[in-house]
């Protein structure tokens, strides 16, 4: 059973190693535990629903309670708290893309407000249900997960859009494919939902970011249903797969997408290097991006995060070892640490990790094999559980992005961290602020910032921490030029900041789409527009 107000499948769980307890309390504080409602007393706070019955939605509270949120930083406080802002009046569970057409008709019939839901991972507020008047009803694809067809010839691949990573996954596996798209939140993010947020995984560099998998599919909007055909290329106008990519269910619910995938690679491997500096990795990591070597990944830990690593991965013998031997080749303080992997034929590996590590040499690094890249590879989707046991330590953690040019790079990564660790000075409290960058670029990079601080002795106060952080960053990342968001989107949480981005006219224009699409204003309201 996936937990409620946490992340992830509740018989998981990833321990805090000793160590890394005694490296937060020394840069926080000690841990600050507070009560946490139960499922119960969050349960007896839903109010009775307000739609009328209908065959495919459910009214339980238990559902709505635990649709009424995503993974946000507020979503996390109001689930902890027991205390969320609105719940949704019912949860649809379509099979088809009839149904979704059925449920849309009932919500206009009811004057009900549409929230598609994917699989619950949005960290903006993608999700957050709007108080108000109108009836709410979430659609939750997870019913709609098949695989409708399959071409290995042309390489593509059609699915119902309610289909998660790993069931996407292991379906293209038994015919020899891949899509090779792994966000973080793999186990439970949807296709759809990656497609309406625009995701970036993991092997991005490699495989593409979801705009570049997703050819085609079928959405169903309030003002009718829309095919986009999957043509190899097409000259025809305004590719209107752009107005589908990002569009956070406020245009209508992707029901079917078709992606191109990839024959298996032979061989996946993930090499380690670290380098003394950081503007001795961040040139590396250019000069990778901009050679167009057919790495699938880039991810280098800027020097606060490589120490934050190799801090919560303990002292264990092996990384004193590590240390040493990086000391004795003249890397010490202020090393940053680079993951770069290649996937393929085991010849198209082994060769693009060689290329690789030219470049890497170049720039000083010292290249210490597969191992840390394979510890990476093994743990990739269980870091996200860390948030569990962080928080029942007593800290807060979230995570914020950007991308800007390489020019932009170092001035824009100075100003969020310090944004972030300066920003509870007045309440006397301290943040711990990290980078990497692992998306890269010919022009630039995205950059990702993990914040911790410590939770306040009420929830209340833990969320006005938060705001203050959050506003600080975004504000820095604008002030900079960056885009406020490189993989998360809009939602609610990042909203005031989208129109310094798309000017007057841009956002017109997406409000235009909206009267289009949905002339009585029913889908996701409050996202992307205000
Ligand atoms: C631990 C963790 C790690 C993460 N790592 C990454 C990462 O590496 N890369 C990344 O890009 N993101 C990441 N995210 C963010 C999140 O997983 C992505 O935004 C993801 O694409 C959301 O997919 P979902 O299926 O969970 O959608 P949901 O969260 O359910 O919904 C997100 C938005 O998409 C809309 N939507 C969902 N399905 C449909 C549909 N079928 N039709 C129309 N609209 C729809 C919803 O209305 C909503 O506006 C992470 C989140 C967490 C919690």
């Amino acid at each position: 059973m996936r937990r409620w107000n946490g992340w992830g499948e509740e018989t998981v769980d990833f321990p805090l190693p000793n160590p890394a307890g005694a490296f937060l309390q020394d840069l926080l504080g000690p841990g600050v535990q507070v009560r946490d409602a139960s499922l119960e007393e969050a349960v007896s706070r839903v109010p009775s629903s307000r739609l009328p019955g209908h065959p495919l939605v459910s009214t339980s509270p238990v559902e709505r309670l635990r649709h009424s949120a995503g993974q946000s930083f507020p979503d996390w406080v109001a689930l902890r708290s027991g205390t969320v802002p609105a719940y949704p009046d019912g949860v649809a569970y379509p099979l088809t893309g009839e149904d979704v057409r059925e449920i849309l008709d009932y919500a206009g019939s009811t004057g009900a407000q549409v929230i598609p839901y994917g699989g619950g991972t949005s960290v903006v507020g993608h999700l957050s249900v709007p108080s108000g008047d109108q009836p709410v009803l979430t659609v939750d694809m997870g019913r709609m997960n098949g695989l409708v067809h399959m071409d290995g010839k042309d390489g593509l691949a059609t699915f119902q859009a309610g289909v998660r990573g790993p069931d996407l996954e292991a379906a293209l596996m038994a015919v020899g494919f891949t899509l090779g798209h792994y966000p973080q939140s793999f186990e439970f993010s949807t296709l759809g939902g990656w497609v309406a947020t625009r995701s970036s995984g993991q092997f991005s560099m490699g495989y593409g970011r979801i705009e570049r998998l997703f050819v085609g599919g079928t959405m169903e909007t309030p003002a009718g249903g829309m095919e986009l055909p999957c043509f190899p290329a097409s000259a025809a106008g305004p590719d209107l797969r752009e107005f589908v990519l990002g569009s956070e269910g406020r245009f209508g619910i992707i029901t079917h997408a078709t992606v191109r995938v990839t024959p298996l690679p032979e061989e996946e491997s993930v090499h380690a290097a670290f380098f003394p500096g950081e503007d001795q990795g961040i040139a590396a990591v250019r000069e990778l991006a901009q050679a167009s070597l057919p790495l699938v990944m880039v991810r280098l830990s800027l020097a606060r995060e490589t120490v934050t690593n190799l801090a919560l991965a303990g002292e264990s013998r092996a990384i004193n070892l590590l240390k040493r031997w990086l000391a004795f080749r003249g890397v010490g303080e202020g090393m940053c640490m680079l993951l770069y992997g290649a996937a393929g034929s085991r010849k198209k590996v082994r060769w693009v990790l060689r290329r690789a590590l030219e470049v890497v040499k170049q720039h000083r690094g010292v290249a210490v094999g597969s191992r840390p890249g394979w510890e990476w590879y093994k743990h990739r989707f269980r870091i996200p559980y860390l948030r569990n046991t962080l928080w029942e330590a007593g800290y807060a953690v979230d995570t914020l992005e950007t991308a800007t040019t390489w020019n932009r790079l170092p001035e824009t990564v100075e100003a969020v961290e310090g944004a972030l660790r300066n920003g509870l000075g007045e309440r006397g409290e301290k943040v711990h602020a990290f980078t990497h960058l692992s998306h890269v670029y010919p022009h630039g990079s995205s950059i990702y910032t993990t914040y911790l601080f410590r939770v306040a002795p009420d929830h209340g106060e833990t969320l006005r921490r938060w705001r203050v952080l959050k506003g600080a960053a975004s504000e820095a990342i604008v002030r900079r030029g960056g885009t406020i968001s490189h993989q998360h989107g809009v939602g609610v949480d990042h909203l005031s900041y989208l129109e310094t981005e798309k000017g007057p006219l841009g956002m017109e224009m997406i409000r235009s789409l909206c009267r289009t699409l949905d002339p009585g204003g029913m889908m996701n309201p409050g996202k992307l527009l205000r």
